[in-house]
């Protein structure tokens, strides 16, 4: 023996002693197994080290409520605005920031402000921002009628306000709260452009792509855009008298296929292209057009249909092996779990903040890596706090596809500080607390959101068709 009574080693031979002990040795023994046994919970200096850390990390502070819940904007133009929820506590200097961003054309920012301001605001309130699936759900269910664009942006952006709280109270990006990097940074592709109308498409695409490629992109994406393809109505006027834009799809898809031809000739093979046809083309152009540019080995084509035309997307699977990206138009699960599970598309690419942020985007990556499906979330327009929510998806998340990426302008770098580092082609995320993204909000009181307008589109005798300007 070594002088201690059996079991206060705290080893499990020990422990077995003691027990044996106990039972030959009846009720006193017992009790001394049941002192011994609650000693052996918190004995050593390590385990007290331990617990005292957890202490101080869980029940340090009193739970975070929320005060407030605000709406900031930045209108930049369409294609940069930016609409950011912010949740304020009742602890001093303890706030955090969400991206609810309802993306143009026709974007519905005014909508999106309500929805935070009149309805989501007086549901949160007072509760403790520790519970973020919970108010997530809160929120989700507080309308019969869910997963409309305005309502998932809203719930995003103050759901992503949560997880940048929970982010500066641990003094951690949020990456960390989540499992940690599987990768060091995200693969970025940029826009290309294929110059003026009266400029050749092939040498003005060569010539762009080289000039984004010596800054170290590359992967390069060519935007099938109404305002690339527009044309002459049958008056031969360039817009309808009610403003809206004539679009020759024939033309444009003629265009784009010469172009790419010019690009693979001229440009490195290693340098990867891809194409979004922004659900501009009807049915049969679309299944041909991803015949007619499978010889140019995308990375991918992205939104062949809109959401209403899902189903030729099994058509397509069986005629082409080009690479299908879809989904920014997506918001809600019956629209893309199908494709998904039937395998028949390679990259889902929602708009984070229009399916309800990063809360709702994690179990979409998850889902979607059961089939080997990849993810490459809509990029723009959002904030550099979506872009990070973004990024961190990209980063903890095994089935990442690629990170879409624009420059963001001089105003939208001024309001936000802190924006994730674009550098070799990669998109490297912030160490710094939450998304790591602080917000100059009197200047973006100056910049409100003001050019919201319809989508409009017309063929050249006047029928109104999908895409975006
Ligand atoms: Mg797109």
């Amino acid at each position: 023996m070594n002088g201690r009574k059996p079991g206060e080693s705290g080893d499990v031979a020990s422990r077995r002693a003691l027990l044996r002990w106990a039972m030959l040795g009846g009720g006193a023994a017992f009790a001394e197994l049941w002192r011994g046994s609650c000693a052996l919970g918190a004995t050593t200096k390590k385990e007290q080290e331990a617990q005292a850390a957890v202490e101080q990390a869980t029940r340090g502070m009193p739970a975070p409520r929320i005060q407030d819940v605000t709406v900031i904007e930045v209108g930049g133009g369409g294609v940069n605005d930016s609409t950011v929820v912010k949740v304020t506590t009742d602890q001093a200097g303890l706030y955090g920031y969400g991206c609810a961003t309802h993306s143009f054309p026709g974007g519905r920012s005014r909508l999106v402000r309500a929805a935070v301001e009149d309805y989501l605001k007086p549901l949160v309130l007072g509760r403790t921002t520790e519970r973020i699936e919970q108010i997530w759900q809160i929120c989700y269910m507080s309308s019969y009628y869910k997963n409309d664009g305005v309502l998932n942006s809203a719930i995003g952006g103050l759901s992503d306000a949560l997880w940048d709280i929970k982010g500066r109270q641990a003094g951690m990006p949020v990456y960390q709260l989540v499992g940690g990097k599987v990768r060091e940074a995200a693969a970025i592709y940029l826009h290309v452009g294929m110059g003026r109308p009266d400029q050749d498409p092939g040498k003005q695409l060569v010539e762009n792509s080289r000039k984004l490629v010596e800054r170290g992109c590359r992967y390069l994406l060519v935007a099938m855009f109404v305002r690339d393809g527009a044309v002459s109505n049958l008056y031969g006027q360039p817009k309808f008298d009610d403003g809206s834009i004539p679009f020759d799809r024939d033309k444009e898809t003629r265009k784009i296929l010469a172009a790419f031809e010019t690009f693979r000739q001229e440009m490195p093979p290693e340098i990867g292209l891809g194409v979004d046809v922004h659900s501009l083309l009807d049915p049969v152009r679309a299944t041909q057009f991803s015949k007619d540019v499978e010889q140019f080995r995308l990375f991918y084509c992205e939104d062949l249909f809109s959401p209403e035309e899902t189903g030729h997307y099994r058509i397509v699977r069986q005629q082409s092996s080009t690479p299908l990206a879809v989904g920014e138009l997506w918001t809600n699960p019956q629209e893309w779990r199908p494709l998904v599970e039937e395998r028949l598309i390679d990259y889902v690419r929602h708009h984070v903040s229009h399916v309800g942020g990063f809360t709702a985007a994690r179990k979409i990556a998850a889902f979607a890596e059961n089939y080997e499906v990849k993810f490459a979330w809509h990029g723009s327009p959002n904030s550099p706090v979506g872009h990070m929510a973004n990024l961190t998806l990209d980063l903890t998340q095994n089935n990442f596809g690629i990170h879409e990426h624009f420059d963001y302008p001089p105003l939208v770098q001024d309001v936000f500080h802190g924006c994730a580092e674009i550098r070799d082609g990669y998109a490297w995320i912030s160490e710094k607390p939450g998304w790591g993204i602080e917000i100059d909000e009197a200047l973006a009181a100056k910049h409100p959101i003001t050019d919201e307008h319809p989508n409009e589109m017309r063929t050249p005798d006047g029928s109104v068709i999908e895409g975006t300007g």
